[in-house]
């Protein structure tokens, strides 16, 4: 782990750069707002998506907010959660692989873990290693409801797969987990909706007919920031799987509708390192300190400031305005284009209130793939 990038007590303009920074003001906003949001509709809870923080300080805010528990993409994301102090874990994926089935399996001795399936076999190597330890793994069906990555179709094949995990002695039916990630980032809000009518008529369906093949569903999981109120109040979904609300991203900040009520609370906090030329700005944070896949970071707060691009290890700005433009050794904050793959470049979170650093978070998942 490398040190952290300030210390507590510390003016935000002596943050060692390039940082990753939490205005906390706005975080805490972010959490209350979804925390009360969730609570108006009843019969859901918020299970909080922690690949998008990877950090167990924040899993614990959600939980202390009423959230039901965090998802976790990875066995090694959970392991981290676990260890700092999160008691309830959903992988909300598919786990395969004799080493990562026995990790799952210890996992599950040691808090309410449970894991996404959609094979068969896959429930064979899960039900034997439960066994061997001597746990009762809680396995959802996952269904494809449109996203076209993992899940079995809602139909049938979802019920043969809940009946096999009923069947095996060291496994437990959960549930289904139909998430439909395309639908969380198209920009319009009916269209979004549209994708989510859909999401909430399959899932229903399937629903429907485990509840006919005697394999009611005490969990029906999904939806993200992006189309939470459409699954929240179809009447089907008991949970929800919001992650990036709580820091927001420059793609999240083109979607438009409900999910503008977040704020922007993540930022990368960069120096200006080079001044070339009048209309020129490098910067010290390139592509091993931002994520680009949803595009380029966004300057904040300094208008006629924008990026050009994005190299290993500067950005280049142009600058409209020399007279007022930055002057070398001047921070700038940047709103990166997608959080999640940013936050997983550093160790830390350096937590700013008022100007001030007020916390360092360790990022304690942060590179935890397996
Ligand atoms: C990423 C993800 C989420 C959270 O999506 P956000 O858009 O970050 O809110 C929820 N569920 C699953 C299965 C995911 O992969």
């Amino acid at each position: 782990m490398t040190p952290p990038p300030a210390r507590v007590g510390q003016p935000a303009t002596e943050i060692d750069t390039p940082a990753l920074v939490i205005e906390l003001n706005a975080y805490e906003r972010n959490l209350d707002r979804m925390a009360r949001g969730v609570a108006a509709y009843p019969g859901v809870r918020l299970r909080a998506h922690a690949k998008t923080h990877k950090c167990a300080v924040i899993a614990r805010h959600q939980i202390a907010r009423g959230a039901v528990g965090v998802c976790c993409q990875k066995v090694g994301e959970a392991e981290a959660l676990v260890d700092g102090g999160v008691d309830d874990v959903l992988v909300s994926n598919e786990v395969v692989g004799r080493a990562k089935i026995e990790r799952l399996v210890a996992l599950a001795k040691r808090a309410a873990v449970g894991v996404c399936a959609d094979d068969a076999g896959n429930l064979r190597g899960l039900n034997s290693a439960a066994g061997a330890v001597g746990v009762q793994l809680p396995v959802l069906v996952e269904v494809d409801v449109g996203a076209g990555r993992c899940g079995v179709a809602p139909g049938p094949a979802a019920v043969a797969l809940a009946r096999a995990i009923a069947e095996s002695p060291n496994l437990r039916f959960a549930g289904v987990q139909a998430y439909q990630g395309k639908a969380q980032h198209l920009y319009d809000a009916d269209q979004r909706r549209a994708a989510v009518d859909e999401v909430n008529r399959q899932t229903a369906a399937v629903v429907q007919l485990l509840r006919e093949a005697g394999l009611p569903c005490a969990v029906v999981t999904g939806a993200g920031t992006g189309t939470w109120q459409f699954e929240a109040g179809g009447g089907v979904f008991t949970e929800v799987q919001a992650g990036s609300y709580v820091f927001m991203d420059a793609d999240y900040g083109r979607v438009d509708g409900f999910p503008r009520e977040f704020e922007q609370s993540l930022f990368v906090v960069t120096t200006v390192m080079s001044r070339p030329t009048p209309g020129r700005a490098v910067l010290d944070a390139g592509l091993k300190s931002l994520a680009v896949d949803s595009g380029p970071p966004l300057v904040h707060g300094r208008p006629g400031v924008d990026v050009v691009a994005v190299n290993d290890e500067h950005t280049i700005l142009s600058v409209a305005d020399p007279a007022s433009g930055p002057r070398l050794g001047e921070q700038i904050w940047l709103v990166p284009g997608h959080c999640d793959p940013t936050v997983n470049l550093f160790d830390w979170y350096a937590c700013v209130r008022n100007e001030r650093v007020e916390a360092l978070w360790p990022i304690v998942a942060r590179g935890a793939v397996q």
